[in-house]
């Protein structure tokens, strides 16, 4: 009892809401028979490549940060059930964490080692700047060379417009306008609150 005087309230609601969302992901996980993996595992197990990575990641001045937890669905029905996406949408990013297809039907396809590649950036860019929705995907699909002609709806504008309103060499300038100012890498969702403001 006495201990708990040495815990702020705000470090309190933090550890609450941490181990709530812990809990939340391993009911997902066990209700939706998940498997989570390591993507450092992942790239030696699956001879994913990261040079595309880092290349890209040196091109914006930003350090690749792996922390990303990434979670394969058992079945394209289960991705859909959980994402609310259409089939052609391998994956998908949120706060820190990846969801995709299985990995069989993205191999199938020819586009898991893309698919992998484009949501890390996702990620990485998510740790580094905060840029309009538009100009990140276009920043992906373009650095990442996707043609516009295998693209639809959101991707396939975004892509356009970053086409037309950014050339090659003014990408690390264009987008530094909007780098984080605090880059520590660490996921903003679930930082202490201060005591002085109330809410969640
Ligand atoms: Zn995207």
């Amino acid at each position: 009892m006495g201990d708990t005087r040495f815990f702020q309230p705000g470090l309190i609601r933090c550890i609450t809401k941490v181990l709530m969302v812990i809990q939340i992901l391993m009911c997902l996980t066990s209700a939706y028979g998940l498997r989570l993996r390591n993507l450092s595992d992942l790239f030696s197990a699956y001879g994913l490549s990261v040079d595309r990575i880092e290349k890209i990641a040196n091109f914006l001045h930003i350090d690749i940060d792996l922390d990303v937890v990434l979670i394969e669905c058992d079945t394209i029905y289960e991705f859909h059930q959980m994402t609310g996406k259409p089939y052609h949408i391998g994956a998908i990013y949120v706060d820190g964490v990846i969801l995709t297809q299985p990995f069989s039907i993205l191999r199938q396809k020819g586009v898991f080692q893309s698919t992998i590649e484009h949501e890390l950036l996702h990620h990485l860019i998510n740790r580094n700047f905060s840029m309009p929705n538009w100009l990140e995907e276009g920043l992906i699909l373009y650095l990442t060379g996707t043609k516009i002609e295998d693209l639809k709806g959101p991707h396939k504008d975004a892509l356009s417009r970053f086409m037309r309103e950014v050339s090659y060499e003014d990408i690390p300038n264009y987008v530094a306008r909007y780098r984080n100012s605090n880059c520590s890498n660490h996921d903003t969702g679930f930082q202490l609150s201060s005591e002085t403001r109330s809410g969640p």
